[in-house]
């Protein structure tokens, strides 16, 4: 059984020293307890309710419902109001709040990081790199970087957007011959709002990282 629930004790009252058990007839065996419901998952007790006053024999142990013994009344309504439920008995739930806690937590500091990452990315731009991103209409497109100056970033736009996968789009002749400027300061607001997919590089930014490399080496020698 994975769920399901169970009956506890949550309090033992007192002994009826002048009752008689209806079952067995003993006399001054009877208990009153209070009682509730525990509602488990794989026995994990998760929530408590329908907490009620209840008779146990210690000699049959049989259980009866207070009712069984009418001028028991208000007796057992006292006790059940002085008896509170288990706090352990909501172990259950207090797991899942902070686990769904723990989780929120993981996947806000992971965007955190994420944001964090294309900020420095931004600052360090090279022309070759893309930038994939969303438009207001929730569609993707994406960007080639043709050149940086400063803070000034000049791309070629993306003629398509897609709802799709951006890999698709993301051919030489989607992307637009006239060159659009964009200030750093606008894509780290687009990265703020979580608009910005990723950058990536491409093989022309490879090639030319490698040219500055050699180009770098022939000044040493
Ligand atoms: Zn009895």
């Amino acid at each position: 059984m994975v769920y399901g629930y169970y009956y506890k004790t949550i309090n033992k009252g007192p002994i009826l020293l002048d009752d008689t058990c209806p079952s067995c007839g003993s006399k001054g065996t009877l208990r009153m307890d209070v009682i509730c419901k525990v509602s488990h998952w794989m026995y994990i007790p998760c929530w408590p309710s329908d907490k009620q006053p209840i008779l146990e024999c210690s000699v049959c142990q049989g259980k009866y419902k207070t009712s069984a013994l009418p001028h028991l009344h208000p007796k057992d309504h006292e006790l059940l109001k002085r008896t509170s439920y288990r706090f352990y008995h909501f172990a259950g739930l207090i797991l899942l709040l902070l686990f769904a806690g723990f989780f929120t937590y993981l996947v806000i500091s992971g965007e955190k990081e994420k944001i964090e990452k294309i900020h420095k990315e931004i600052e360090t731009l090279d022309e070759g790199l893309v930038i994939n991103y969303k438009l207001p209409d929730k569609q993707k497109t994406s960007m080639y970087v043709d050149s940086v100056r400063g803070d000034s970033v000049w791309v070629r736009e993306n003629k398509m957007a897609t709802t799709g996968q951006v890999m698709r789009i993301n051919t030489s002749e989607n992307y637009s011959d006239e060159p659009t400027l964009y200030l750093k300061e606008e894509l780290h607001k687009l990265a703020n709002e979580e608009r910005i997919i990723n950058i990536y590089i491409t093989a022309a930014y490879v090639r030319k990282q490698v040219e500055q490399e050699n180009e770098n080496e022939n000044i040493q020698d």
